[in-house]
């Protein structure tokens, strides 16, 4: 069954259409990636589907329709964002941040849960009580996954995670989300810049250009696609 099913017929901002036709569909505990140039409209989509974008067509969590809904409700059906830019509260503690996206679970919930995360993850445990905005890149994308994580979603979205890591971090992070995607069963789409790492743990692919998808297969396949190779792979 599909845990997320795509059916945008146009999605932008007011007047600015930037999406059309864009059609896929995630299965329960599957991963797709999202290529594309800078400006391409990937970031425009995983915002349509949290309901930020003005959008006409269809985008349902399994039979729930998701457009039209605001924000908080698209997260209480069983979506995650981890924004570009990570998100994450920098004057809030790594413990704090975590509790907040936690928010919608009873509190004796969230509190365990937090504790959970920050013995998965020490480098965090051992910073709870410090402000995020101490935290180095990694980390920052570590809590910014945990946090989402923390409302036991159905569907990650992801943008863009590797963005200003360094290449060990960025593998050592598609690891962890490989890990946490087997552990937990939550399915993940994510917009990448790093075809190569995110091809890795992807199964599907598809690649957008000026709005439209222009290319859609098997994240394999995608890999040895000559135009993708030459556009993301730096072939
Ligand atoms: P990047 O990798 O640079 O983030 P992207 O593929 O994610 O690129 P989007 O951020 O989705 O691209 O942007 C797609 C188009 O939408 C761009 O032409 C951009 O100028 C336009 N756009 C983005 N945000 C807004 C906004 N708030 N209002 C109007 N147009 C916008």
């Amino acid at each position: 069954m599909s845990a997320l099913t795509v059916e945008i017929e146009a999605a932008g901002y007011g007047p600015a259409t930037v999406l059309r036709d864009v059609r896929f569909e995630v299965p329960d505990g599957g991963r797709l990636v999202v290529l594309g140039a800078n400006g391409a409209g990937k970031t425009t989509v995983l915002r349509t589907i949290s309901g930020l974008c003005d959008a006409v067509g269809s985008v349902r969590l399994g039979e729930t329709e998701l457009l039209g809904l605001p924000p908080y409700r698209v997260a209480g059906a069983g979506i995650a964002h981890v924004p570009q830019g990570r998100g994450t509260f920098g004057d809030l503690t790594v413990r704090e941040n975590l509790l907040v996206g936690g928010a919608t679970r009873p509190r004796r919930e969230a509190v365990a849960a937090a504790d959970r995360w920050m013995e998965r993850f020490p480098r965090l445990g051992e910073r709870s009580g410090r402000p995020a905005s101490g935290l180095s890149g990694g980390e920052q994308q570590l809590l910014a996954i945990a946090r989402a994580f923390m409302s036991a979603p159905r569907m990650l979205l992801l943008d863009e995670p590797s963005l200003g890591l360094a290449p060990k971090i960025t593998t050592d992070l598609f690891a962890t989300l490989d890990e946490l995607g087997r552990e937990t069963g939550t399915a993940m789409l994510l917009v990448e810049q790093n075809a190569e790492v995110a091809l890795g743990i992807a199964e599907d692919a598809v690649v957008i250009s000026s709005g439209r998808i222009t290319v859609r297969g098997r994240a394999d396949e995608l890999r040895d696609n000559d135009d993708v190779r030459r556009a993301y792979l730096g072939v």
